[in-house]
């Protein structure tokens, strides 16, 4: 069950005030945006988002915050190799299915994402560090507008 924004926040804000990090107005609003938007959105665009509502933000500070996130197991970062990092805030394993012309990226609902690499996993004898699962197309969208 999707739990409210509020909620999420709250929960995400105790927890990170519980590791000693201070929060200021700016770093919540990064994590309103950061969790309302499921579109896995760059640091360039969360920087857009809050810098509305609080103009004294930098960049700089989102990436700091992005940073403390992603040490404190809060959000993945998704690096790609054209250097566009994309974040994350559902950190259980699920597959990403990623459109190569408009850079979409969508969770597909489908089950036992994390059963797959543990099957793997064990088959071989590994210790699990991290996991990926990228598939790369065409949505539907860019589909019907590289057709025209
Ligand atoms: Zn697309
Ligand atoms: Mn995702």
């Amino acid at each position: 069950m999707e739990m409210n924004l509020e909620t999420r926040v709250n929960q995400m804000a105790e927890s990170l005030r519980e590791q000693g990090l201070r929060l200021t107005p700016q770093r919540l609003a990064i994590l309103g945006v950061l969790l309302s938007n499921r579109a896995h959105p760059t640091a360039e665009q969360i920087y857009e988002q809050v810098h509305k509502d609080f103009p004294t933000t930098s960049l700089a500070t989102v990436y700091k915050t992005m940073l403390v996130l992603k040490e404190t197991g809060h959000v993945v970062e998704l690096g790609f190799n054209d250097g566009s990092n994309r974040y994350d805030v559902v950190t259980e394993p699920h597959a990403h299915l990623i459109c190569v012309n408009c850079k979409s990226i969508l969770d597909p609902e489908v089950e036992g994402v994390g059963q797959f690499t543990q099957k793997i996993i064990e088959m071989h004898g590994y210790k699990l560090v991290n996991q990926r699962l990228d598939i790369f197309g065409i949505c539907p969208e860019c589909q019907a507008l590289l057709s025209k």
